[in-house]
């Protein structure tokens, strides 16, 4: 089967006294084993090298972005091969306030999943619509689309994850119902959920069977990430 996933989105948040102290809560947790979750977080770019130099072994890291082909003449910008040559094994690439603020379109992440590919890194995708495209009816047509980008780069799946996050649910409080995510899932590429997870609601959404884990923001950077974690069970 495929193994449950949660990940810890921390977006733009955090000091570094802050950021140790997520840290040592996590690694005083107990979850259960790397066999049954694989966790990932995924810090601040700045924060990256102590956030992997501090947490636990059976955690792991991920980047928020990366550069969509090779480093150069890109100012302010970090490339795939920064990551690989820190050994960050993942990165977040097409997060829906990187495609809507920064007007990163369905190609663009396209081009930035299959470029961080080839470079050895694991992906995590970031798909899903707005509240107006799902009152239009076009959820599917637009998760669709954003998936299409992708495979039209790609041809292995493999170190891909697909993390499904509407974006009416992201830092609302407005969970989607677990039949509204499971209808998005499809069923050989893990798919997260994301979007207004906690520790509450984690359970109820865990138990649908073509959901593989969740991608966490605002309560990844809270104690009741670890009881996310333990959903997996
Ligand atoms: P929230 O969990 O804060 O809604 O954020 C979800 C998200 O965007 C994770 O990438």
């Amino acid at each position: 089967g495929r193994k449950f996933i949660v990940g810890g989105n921390w977006k733009c948040n955090g000091t570094s006294e802050e950021v140790k102290k997520i840290v040592s809560t996590l690694n005083a947790a107990e979850v259960p084993s790397e066999d049954v979750v694989e966790v990932v977080v995924s810090p601040p770019f700045v924060f990256l090298p102590i956030v992997k130099s501090i947490l636990r072994p059976d955690f792991h890291v991920a980047a928020q972005n990366c550069w969509v082909k090779k480093g150069g003449a890109y100012t302010g910008e970090v490339s795939a091969e920064m990551l690989v040559n820190l050994s960050i094994p993942w990165v977040i690439l097409g997060h829906s306030e990187r495609r809507a603020l920064l007007a990163e379109s369905n190609e663009f992440v396209g081009s930035k999943v299959a470029y961080a590919l080839s470079q050895g890194l694991k992906v995590i995708a970031c798909v899903g619509e707005t509240l107006e495209q799902r009152e239009a009816g076009s959820t599917l047509d637009v998760v669709a689309a954003q998936t299409k980008a992708i495979a039209e780069q790609i041809a292995d799946w493999t170190n891909v994850v697909l993390a499904y996050e509407p974006v009416w649910a992201i830092g609302t409080g407005k969970v989607a119902t677990p039949d509204q995510a499971q209808e998005v899932f499809a069923a050989s590429t893990r798919i997260m959920y994301g979007g207004s997870v906690n520790g509450g609601n984690c359970r109820e959404l865990a138990a649908k069977p073509d959901l593989d884990g969740f991608l966490v923001g605002g309560a990844s950077l809270k104690p009741e990430f670890i009881d996310i974690i333990k959903s997996a069970e």
